[in-house]
């Protein structure tokens, strides 16, 4: 891995799924699924088993 914390995001409403790093996380909950526009939570990121 290349460093910096990575996250797994797994929209609930379009199912799209993106790696995102914390500060990308961090966006992805203020404004929402950047597909669709949801507004998504911490518990739709995961850390992805190494
Ligand atoms: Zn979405």
């Amino acid at each position: 891995m290349s460093g910096g914390e990575e996250y797994e995001f797994v929209c609930p409403d379009c199912g799209e799924s993106l790696a995102v790093n914390e500060s990308m996380r961090d966006a992805l909950i203020e404004n929402g699924c950047v597909i669709c526009g949801t507004p998504v939570s911490v518990d739709e990121f995961s850390v992805p088993e190494p």
